[in-house]
């Protein structure tokens, strides 16, 4: 084609053909340029793990979803264009009413950036979504254009939930590590003096442990140390708290619970215990423990003071003999 185009004299006018024929090269410059950026969005759509949708707020109607929506959804993108319920209907059923009040909060605020939800894929997978939404509002109309970035967190919000479960467990035991252990504690006893509501602190300590460490061994220790919190986690109420606090001691929490009736628990708890046997065949033993429990009393102020009295309560059952429950 270029062999055709006339010979242009440097200073002279193009002459009319030339001059519609630089114009349509021109534009078939243009519109190759246009294909080139539009299939250069259409990668980063379909590459980012986002779905990007427009919405009519008045009609309610889905005016574009990019490909992603297929990709996270697992449902066709004619579908939820032609109905806008598509999306609603896939909204995780605890979820729905928040995901609909924050799209709402958008008309006031001009943008939400806050929206995370679960949706139910079409297998069924619970996936998690951040939903940014923004007003777009059109010029010289009255028409509202909401617009949004609808971003899969589904891996993020996995990694934050094992990342919370490693901050908060005791490894070898699987129980609720210290810490963890007296923030829910003391969320509970402020619960029971809010509600004037019974609720007791449990300590268990293992009797002689140094001496199941000396003779078999530190790894031998450990096994003990799981079963005993697997002993203790069985006999918990669902609300019950069970945490590993010590090297070889344990306390519970009963929340709703008096002392009289902790104490059936920690019987039952001991008896438990008794009952385990440690060791290989020609070398099996036992493992007893020390309990001491308390209740809430008006004149506790503090899970401290709870805890001190449960302290000394296990104290004193060491003291006596161990292998026993005292009540402080
Ligand atoms: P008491 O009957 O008075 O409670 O005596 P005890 O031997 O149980 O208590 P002591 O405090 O003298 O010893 C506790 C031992 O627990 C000492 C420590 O080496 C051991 N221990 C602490 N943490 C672990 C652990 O994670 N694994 C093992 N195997 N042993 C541990
Ligand atoms: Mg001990
Ligand atoms: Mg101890």
């Amino acid at each position: 084609m270029a062999k055709n185009i006339p010979t242009i004299l440097p200073g002279t006018p193009p002459p009319d053909a030339a001059k519609t024929l630089l114009a349509l090269l021109h534009a078939q410059g243009e519109v190759a340029r246009l294909s080139e950026r539009e299939q250069l969005f259409s990668t980063l759509l379909n590459s980012v793990n986002a779905v990007l949708w427009a919405f009519d707020w008045e009609t309610r109607q889905v005016l574009y979803v990019s490909p992603a929506y297929e990709r996270i959804f697992g449902r066709p993108v004619s579908l939820v264009m032609a109905d806008f319920n598509e999306w609603r209907d896939s909204i995780y059923p605890d979820d729905l009413e928040f995901a609909e009040r924050s799209l709402a909060q958008v008309l006031l605020k001009g943008s939400v950036e806050d929206r995370e939800y679960r949706i139910l894929n079409a297998e069924g997978d619970v996936r998690w979504l951040s939903d940014k939404c923004y007003v777009n509002q059109q010029r010289d109309s009255d028409r509202v254009i909401i617009v949004g970035i609808a971003e899969d967190i589904t891996e993020k919000k996995r990694l934050e939930g094992e990342l919370q479960r490693l901050a908060t467990t005791d490894v070898l035991t699987q129980s609720s590590n210290r810490r963890h252990f007296f923030e829910c504690a003391k969320q509970a006893f402020d619960k029971a003096r809010e509600d004037e509501a019974p609720l007791t602190f449990l300590l268990l300590d293992i009797d002689d442990f140094k001496a199941i460490n000396d003779s078999y061994g530190h790894q031998e220790g450990d096994q003990v140390l799981q079963r005993i919190a697997d002993s203790g986690k069985a006999v918990l109420r669902r609300g019950d708290l069970f945490g590993r606090i010590g090297g070889e001691e344990f306390a519970a929490v009963f929340p709703g619970c008096t002392a009289k009736v902790a104490e059936q628990i920690a019987e039952r708890l001991q008896r438990e215990i008794q009952r385990l046997n440690f060791g290989q065949s020609e070398r099996m033993y036992g493992v007893t423990i020390s309990q001491g429990l308390t209740g809430l009393t008006a004149e506790d102020d503090t899970l401290d003071s709870l805890y001190a009295r449960a302290d000394a309560a296990m104290y004193q059952a060491k003291r006596q003999g161990k292998n026993q429950i005292v009540h402080g």
